[in-house]
């Protein structure tokens, strides 16, 4: 289905969809279970706003390019420019609000890349890459640093992670992103994703939270 910026209670967002700004191995449960090291500073990728999806109704993952991978994540929906260094205060108020969220990855064809040295486009950003669900507004989080993010398949939780775990928490990491290019309102930062990470297939029923706040559930197709 096609993606547009919304509230949870359906209230339109009317901010064009971005650029979704990426995390890797911001949590060091997750790098470990990848065998990857720790970043000393935070991994970036981007997603181009292209490949967002709603999952209402469901979504599709590729087939015949091996392994999908999920990754919930919390998203942080950015509501004005953002530039240079910005400070703390002005990132807080730059946050429109906040939503659970899959970063789907082709893992056998981001490994052959990673091999390589090669970029991971191929991996990251084929369409219905960014599964994005309804925003909460930001006064609804009493703490940035304290949200917890759940995935299920069926009634098997998989991943299950909190933002206080994050190697680059989420007002640090969007000042260092600021730092390196501009934010611009529609974007969306993708903090990374706790362990537990795992393969898709057709047929699973998925519910990823944002723990009390907001959830979404879609099937894959
Ligand atoms: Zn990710």
């Amino acid at each position: 289905m096609s993606y547009k910026h919304q509230y949870i209670d359906g209230t339109p967002i009317h901010f064009p969809l971005g650029k979704v700004v990426c995390v890797g191995r911001n949590y060091a449960e997750h790098a470990a279970e990848l065998n990857n090291p720790l970043p000393t500073e935070p991994l970036l990728f981007i997603k181009p706003g292209s490949c967002t999806v709603s999952p209402v109704g469901g979504f599709s993952i590729p087939q015949g390019r091996g392994v999908v991978h999920f990754e919930a994540e919390i998203a942080v929906l950015i509501g004005k420019p953002l530039s240079k260094k910005p400070s703390e205060e002005e990132v807080l108020d730059a946050i429109s609000g906040f939503a659970p969220a899959l970063d789907l990855t082709l893992r056998d064809v981001q490994a052959k890349l990673k091999e390589k040295g090669l970029p991971w486009e191929l991996a990251k950003s084929f369409d219905g890459a960014y599964v994005l669900g309804a925003f909460t507004s930001r006064d609804a989080v009493a703490d940035v640093r304290d949200i917890g993010i759940r995935l299920s398949i069926g009634d098997d939780v998989r991943q299950d992670g909190n933002s206080r775990d994050m190697l680059y928490p989420i007002i640090g990491l969007i000042q260092h992103i600021a730092g390196h290019f501009s934010l611009q309102p529609g974007d969306v930062i993708s903090t990374g994703t706790p362990a537990g990470v795992g393969p898709l297939n057709s047929g699973d029923q998925l519910k990823v939270e944002l723990l009390g706040l907001t959830a979404f559930e879609a099937e894959v197709l």
